[in-house]
């Protein structure tokens, strides 16, 4: 199944992550399943052509596939996953190589939305940098 990740649009395909091209919203059909109109949320480009996710107003995914001429070449699924770049979806030996208890503490408090302890999240913020690096994830906390 296809997945577009919530908030930044990069769209898995298996294990495959393509970034957005653009995330222009245009009108881009109709809807198979109920018929009202499908709204592109991002545009991707890859070697065989062009692929863009739509919705429909009642939360319908789909993801169009084009080639390089934009000529329809069919529809798959697509489904809306959550947003990966969270520490929630990390292992705690990858984030304690990098930051401190009271860091990690902290930036689940702030993505859980409870109370956390400013400094602590701004000295993790600055070692996202040296995170990405060492796992190629870049964190959005
Ligand atoms: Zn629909």
């Amino acid at each position: 199944m296809n997945s577009l990740e919530e908030g930044s649009y990069a769209l898995y395909m298996g294990e495959r992550r393509l970034e957005p091209f653009s995330l222009e919203r245009n009108v881009v059909g109709f809807c198979d399943r109920c018929e009202s109109d499908l709204e592109s949320l991002a545009y991707f480009r890859t070697e065989s052509g062009w692929m863009v996710s739509a919705r429909c107003k009642k939360d319908h995914l789909i993801l169009m596939r084009y080639d390089l001429e934009w000529n329809w070449q069919g529809d798959q699924e697509l489904q809306i996953s959550a947003k990966k770049e969270g520490i929630s979806t990390l292992s705690r030996e990858m984030l304690e190589a990098v930051f401190t208890r009271a860091e990690i503490r902290d930036m689940q408090a702030c993505e859980q939305g409870l109370p956390f302890v400013r400094q602590n999240l701004y000295r993790a913020r600055s070692k996202y940098d040296r995170f990405e690096k060492l796992f190629g994830i870049r964190l959005n906390i």
